[in-house]
């Protein structure tokens, strides 16, 4: 907070109900893992008591007429983002520079001032939120058998940069935007106040299909260490043919801000990096253009702990970090699911037979990813 009332937070929340309102509309919500690991906190409710059911119930008193989950998506961008981790580690273009995770805006924006000359090193996957957008506006805007233009899509987040990524020229399909607005946790404790929601006495309801539906190696995207270790879940299932112990990347999970890992997957070697906070993602930048360390894969989260330490979520009074617990919920609730690959996503399953065809085709490569290089920073051009 700026003590001198300076910078002021934008709050998004009017144009939430304004949208509620809207007889026109058809109001689809996601909500980000990290998300149901913080905002019970704001309400005095234990983590275990903060449920996502409880989250659903909660939107769909404020009007929403569909809950999704963000986690969903996130199973979706391994499918894509791991295809194409393994395309580009088995055509050998990975021996100098390895390939960067791409769903924080913030870590996009730092690479893209600071080392502008790596941004093709990003995958090209869009972020979950842009990808569940794209996807909300075309598959299951077609299953309702209404025009793209009629859904309104609104995001809860843990991040305030999620806003300005929705913004992006290149965050859109045809000139319609994936994702129309972008709500923090923060603000989203404020509209249930304002609609004097209790979520404590709100029974537990289920996220709507087929855009509700995840796996728990949707859940952890939310803490530092779990795009990497979701991807390496199904990147060994797509080079072996079977399942490994979910739980057998556990060495990228949440750690020191810059951590390293070394697997073998079907023979073939995979070095890690895992970082979190933008200080740590410039000494590895360094260490790497100094050739002191060579990774394949490195998965980069601009926010301390991931997003659970996001700056959209709750700030406690006593200001204490509280990344580590909340990271540690998602791993709890990982582990609670029945399945834990995104690779069995039975809905992301239905969305590749029914309407994309598989990971990286054509229509995938239209929906689902971005061209980096197509924006520009203000005042910079490559
Ligand atoms: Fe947003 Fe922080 Fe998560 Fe990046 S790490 S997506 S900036 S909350």
């Amino acid at each position: 907070h700026c003590p001198v009332g300076g910078l002021r937070e934008r709050d998004d929340t009017q144009r939430a109900f304004a949208a509620l309102a809207d007889p026109d509309k058809i109001t689809v919500v996601q909500v980000a893992p990290a998300v149901r690991a913080a905002w019970g906190e704001a309400f005095g409710l234990k983590r275990e008591e903060a449920t996502m059911g409880r989250m659903a119930a909660a939107l769909r008193r404020l009007g929403f007429q569909y809950v999704f989950d963000t986690n969903f998506a996130a199973d979706l961008t391994i499918m894509e983002e791991g295809s194409e981790f393994l395309h580009r580690l088995q055509a050998g273009g990975l021996t100098r520079w390895p390939m960067f995770t791409s769903c924080c805006p913030g870590w996009v924006r730092f690479l893209k001032s600071q080392y502008p000359e790596l941004t093709h090193q990003l995958s090209s996957a869009k972020s979950p939120q842009q990808m569940f957008g794209s996807v909300a506006k075309s598959w299951f805007a077609q299953t309702l058998g209404v025009a793209p233009e009629k859904i309104f899509c609104v995001s809860i987040m843990p991040c305030v940069a999620k806003k300005a990524e929705s913004e992006l020229p290149t965050m859109a399909v045809d000139g319609r935007p994936d994702v129309d607005l972008v709500l923090t946790t923060r603000e989203l404790v404020r509209i249930l106040r304002a609609d004097k929601l209790d979520p404590a006495l709100l029974p537990e309801e289920e996220p709507d299909s087929p855009l509700g539906v995840h796996t728990g190696a949707g859940v952890i995207f939310g803490a530092t260490g779990g795009v990497m270790e979701a991807a390496l879940r199904t990147a060994a299932y797509v080079l072996t043919g079977k399942n490994p112990d979910p739980d057998a990347f556990a060495a990228v999970r949440t750690g020191p801000g810059l951590r390293e890992a070394a697997f073998e997957l079907a023979g073939i070697p995979v070095r890690c990096a895992v970082v979190s906070g933008l200080g740590n993602a410039r000494k590895l930048i360094e260490r790497l253009k100094a050739g002191k360390v060579h990774y394949d894969f490195v998965e980069v989260m601009a926010c301390p702990g991931g997003c659970v330490g996001g700056g959209g979520q709750p700030i406690s009074v006593e200001d204490e970090e509280l990344y580590g617990v909340r990271g540690q919920r998602l791993y709890d609730l990982d582990r609670a699911e029945p399945i834990r690959f995104s690779h069995e996503n039975p809905q992301v399953q239905a969305l590749y037979r029914d309407f994309l065809g598989a990971p990286l085709s054509q229509k995938a490569e239209e929906l689902l990813h971005t061209d980096h290089k197509a924006w520009e920073m203000p005042g910079q051009r490559q």
